[in-house]
């Protein structure tokens, strides 16, 4: 018997039908013997629903007041779905009990929107628990010092389920989601791609960061932190699946330093369309220009990705970073009116047209010539390079957006990712 956390997608509770399946289904969890700790996403559409109400309302507003009423807002598409949930496992005969982050309590920092976790107190859950009720928690919020609803971003209950588990030392948090795993790639650009039965945790945060979708990208931080196995499943597998054999589904995230691991070289090719690239042409070749532009940058809470600069010529030099899509007409703006000029920089472009594609693997840490083998394969697809980074187990190059799936599709198949062999560097069957 051991306590599971499981967590449910907005498309697993996307109806009343499926909100039964999913009773069905922790109900089977329960009756062999575990104890069950269930974290749901609201039903799918509600969270968008809610914040389009608010803009319809009035135009949005970006000051602490309004962004705490968007929490107040958004929060409750969790609540009703957590609330459903219970009244569905009683229905089963189970005896279920659903909480609001706040009244856990999840403790998090007071940055509306965006919040993150502090800590959690599991007293109240431990005790449900032990009176051998299932327990539902609210995901995606939380509630700050002073008493107020925060949330934890889009895509938090995967952040607000790995947290219960890590709080509540749980054996493995399940994520149920609308995919039966993490893929080589996006099976929609690479129909070939593959689901990896496992991942190490450093190769999934590099995925998330880089924009596979399948998990929110402070959950796999979380989870890296404190050790939390976490798997990633299918919730439309039919819900009297033998439990042994969908236990042993999906992928799992794992820790495990498996010797084997060494043998795959790239375990992923990840890609994002959320980018732009910033040029300051011309500025002089001078100590502290990286740090006159980027601080300036910084200072407009503005992350920047990607970063090159180029040789000089004449004591002059160009100097490209990336910014979220989002950010750029902001930091062009800024950089035109504030920095350029004092810097005598000639001129500031920007190209939203970029796309920016990664390999990953943590093979690569042993294996010399990966990052050349990726730029011979896009050389030979002509698909020119604008910028490069790396880092241990990754190298990501920037790209014209519209080679993207190109280059995708090209990587799969160097890296031999559509033939069947997982992360562990195991021959399957
Ligand atoms: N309901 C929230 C959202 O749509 C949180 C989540 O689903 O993880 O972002
Ligand atoms: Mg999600």
């Amino acid at each position: 018997m051991a306590l599971i956390v499981h967590k449910y997608g907005g498309t697993s509770m996307g109806s009343t039908e499926r909100i039964r399946n999913v009773a069905k289904r922790v109900a089977k969890w329960h009756r062999a013997g575990h104890q069950m700790v269930v974290v749901p996403s609201a039903m799918s559409g509600e969270t968008n629903r809610l914040l389009a109400l608010a803009k319809e309302v009035a135009p949005e507003k970006p000051t602490t007041a309004y962004f705490r009423e968007l929490d107040q807002l958004a929060a409750t598409g969790e609540q009703a779905s957590s609330a459903l949930l219970a009244i569905a496992l009683q229905a089963e005969g189970l005896e279920a009990v659903s909480f609001s982050g706040w009244q856990v309590p999840i403790r998090t920092n007071d940055a509306y929107t965006k919040a993150r976790i502090e800590s959690i107190d599991d007293a109240r859950v431990k005790a449900e628990l032990a009176a051998g009720k299932v327990v539902i928690i609210t995901g995606f919020q939380g509630i700050d010092a002073e008493g107020n609803v925060t949330t934890l971003g889009r895509g938090g209950s995967d952040t607000s389920a790995v947290a219960v588990a890590a709080a509540m030392g749980a054996a493995e948090c399940l994520i149920y989601t609308d995919v039966d795993g993490v893929y080589t790639t996006d099976p929609r650009v690479v129909p070939e791609a593959r689901r990896l039965e496992r991942v190490s945790f450093e190769e999934m945060l590099e995925m998330a960061s880089m924009g596979s979708k399948v998990l929110q990208i402070r959950s796999v931080e979380f989870a890296g932190k404190y050790r939390v196995p976490i798997r990633v499943l299918s919730s439309f597998t039919s819900w009297d699946i033998d439990l042994n054999e969908e236990a042993r589904s999906g992928t799992l995230i794992t820790f495990e330093d498996d010797e084997s691991m060494e043998q795959a070289v790239v375990s992923g090719i990840a890609f994002n369309r959320d980018e732009a690239k910033i040029t300051v042409l011309g500025v002089p070749d001078t100590p502290g220009i990286a740090y006159q532009i980027l601080g300036a940058v910084a200072d407009a809470n503005v992350e920047v990705d990607v970063i090159i600069q180029n040789i000089s010529k004449d004591g002059k030099t160009d100097f490209s970073f990336t910014v979220h899509r989002n950010d750029l007409a902001k930091t062009l703006d800024l950089l035109k009116t504030q920095v350029a000029p004092k810097l005598g920089a000639a001129e500031v472009v920007g190209d939203a047209r970029i796309c920016k594609v990664s390999i990953v693997g943590i093979g690569m840490r042993s294996h010399v010539g990966v990052a050349s083998r990726m730029f011979r394969c896009l050389s030979e697809e002509g698909i020119n390079i604008q910028m490069i980074s790396t880092s241990e187990i990754k190298t990501s190059v920037v790209i014209d957006e519209k080679y993207m799936e190109l280059a995708v599709r090209a990587l799969h198949r160097e890296f031999d990712l559509d033939q069947p062999i997982d992360s562990l560097g195991a021959k399957q069957g």
